[in-house]
């Protein structure tokens, strides 16, 4: 069965590197559409420097155009922290138990999941794979030792496995390095220094109208 894949994030504003993550790992694993969901009250950060329906909209400008990529608003209409698990536990719920589920992690997010809430029941309801992103080491001696002990009876190399099983395993994925991050678009803009080339026009459209990050 074709795997879905998830993409969660602040996206205070999405970029380049959200976009390409998605669409690498889509390719290299077949997956049929990739969900982007932006968070609503983050819990695990400050607030963000739009508002939920800005972030949706610019979200909504990024992959208008593109069949694969879907948006997803459950966590922003909930208005709460939104945690994965509870979203995933939710997604499952409708998709059902057997369609393989693949929820994508930049390599800094994912270092970081022993800090999320019930952080190893989602590896009950979905594959995890990790995007390589520059100035993040994936080695594992680095690792949370925690982290390292749930994932290494999973690691996976082949995409083809993913497809097979609805969840549970782990495979990190190469994708083209890009050293964006919305924390450097942001401090950009507030510099008065323009993030052109880093995000799509027409999000770059949308912060300039509605004044963004200044
Ligand atoms: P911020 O700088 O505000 O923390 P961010 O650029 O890291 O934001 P998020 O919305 O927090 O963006 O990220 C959503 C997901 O996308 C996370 O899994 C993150 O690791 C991943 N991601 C973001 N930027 C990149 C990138 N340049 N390369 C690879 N993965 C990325």
């Amino acid at each position: 069965m074709t795997p879905i894949g998830i993409l969660g994030g602040t996206f205070d504003p999405i970029h380049f590197g959200h976009l390409r993550l998605a669409e690498e790992v889509a390719q290299q694993l077949a997956l049929s559409v990739v969900r982007f969901i932006p968070s609503g009250k983050p819990w695990h950060r400050d607030p963000p420097g739009a508002t939920p329906e800005q972030r949706l909209e610019m979200v909504r400008w990024a992959i208008a155009g593109n069949p694969h990529f879907v948006l997803d608003e459950r966590e922003v209409r909930k208005n709460s922290p939104g945690y994965t698990v509870e979203t995933l536990t939710e997604l499952r719920r409708e998709i059902g138990g057997e369609q393989p589920m693949c929820l994508l992690l930049g390599a800094d997010a994912f270092l970081g999941l022993p800090t999320w809430h019930r952080w190893r029941e989602l590896f009950e309801l979905t594959h995890v794979v990790i995007a390589h992103r520059p100035g993040f080491s994936l080695l594992q001696e680095q690792m949370d030792c925690l982290l390292r002990e749930e994932i290494e009876p999973r690691m996976s190399t082949g995409a083809l496995s993913l497809h097979g099983l609805s969840g549970g395993l782990v495979m990190t994925c190469p994708i083209t390095p890009l050293a964006i991050s919305a924390t450097i678009i942001r401090a950009g803009i507030g510099a008065g220094r323009s993030p052109r080339y880093l995000l799509p026009e027409s999000v770059l459209d949308y912060i300039q109208t509605h004044q963004l990050y200044r």
